[in-house]
């Protein structure tokens, strides 16, 4: 489903971000990437999202290698990964059905497809009574479950969560944290990109640890320590 070939990554300044990284994560696995600021994470998930290119190295993602894919087939790439960021980016003008409908939108997803597959990813995530709320009227959690029920609305086979809990406190944290788990077990590939040490030590699945740009540890039922 997604492999890295000794992906390295120099910033024009010289920065060393990635070196020589050897990643395969396989079909419906739930993966969590860890390691201490700086250690390369932000720069992977970019070259996932092929935000920007490796300096060396071969990236797959299905049946998309990203070193030779076109500017203008990015956004099919994109619609094999639903994505969930820390900050939730929801669109503030906009209602919880109309955030989540708006990725449809963009799709050119057919009214009839809109109407069933909107009500189903929010009541997916329990928020089927919030239809009409706008952002500012949700609590952290509920805005997170809002952006999750967004990227999920298309149907990814990858989800791909970069510090879904980082702004939620630890009761929200564990609600997405069951969701996601939820959404791993009906199929859907995650990668999960944290901090929040208690979340991978207590979930114990497959963990990566990044350090100083390098692959340091990659367990399959694992935790996380300095
Ligand atoms: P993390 O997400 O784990 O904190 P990053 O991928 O953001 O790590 O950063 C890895 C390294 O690359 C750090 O040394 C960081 O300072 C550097 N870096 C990140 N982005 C850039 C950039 N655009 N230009 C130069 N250096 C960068
Ligand atoms: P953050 O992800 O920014 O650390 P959280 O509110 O999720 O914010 O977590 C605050 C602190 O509580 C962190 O140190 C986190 O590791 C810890 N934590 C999170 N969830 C739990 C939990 N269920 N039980 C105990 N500690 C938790």
């Amino acid at each position: 489903m997604i492999q890295l070939d000794n992906v390295s990554k120099v910033y024009p300044n010289g920065t060393e971000a990635l070196k020589n990284i050897n990643i395969k994560i396989e079909k419906g696995e739930f993966v969590f990437i860890v390691g201490s600021s700086g250690s390369g994470k932000s720069t992977l998930v970019k070259l996932l999202l092929k935000e920007t290119d490796p300096t060396e190295g071969r990236i797959f993602i299905k049946n998309y290698n990203l070193s030779i894919l076109k500017r203008k087939n990015v956004p099919k790439l994109r619609r094999e990964l639903g994505i969930v960021f820390q900050d939730f980016r929801l669109l503030k003008n906009m209602t919880v059905y109309e955030n989540i409908e708006f990725a449809l939108t963009v799709t050119e997803a057919s009214r009839r497809k809109i109407r069933r597959q909107v009500p189903m990813v929010m009541s997916m995530v329990g928020l089927a009574n919030k239809a009409k709320s706008y952002p500012y009227q949700l609590s952290g959690g509920e805005q997170q479950r809002t952006a999750l029920a967004r990227a999920l609305v298309n149907n990814p086979p990858i989800l791909l969560a970069d510090e879904p809990t980082g702004n939620l406190d630890p009761k929200n944290s564990w609600e997405i944290m069951k969701l996601l788990d939820d959404i791993n077990k009906r199929g859907t590939t995650i990668i999960l990109v944290t901090h929040n040490k208690d979340i991978v030590n207590a979930m114990q699945k497959r963990v990566i640890t990044l350090n100083n740009g390098r692959v340091i540890s990659d367990i399959q039922k694992g935790g996380y320590d300095d």
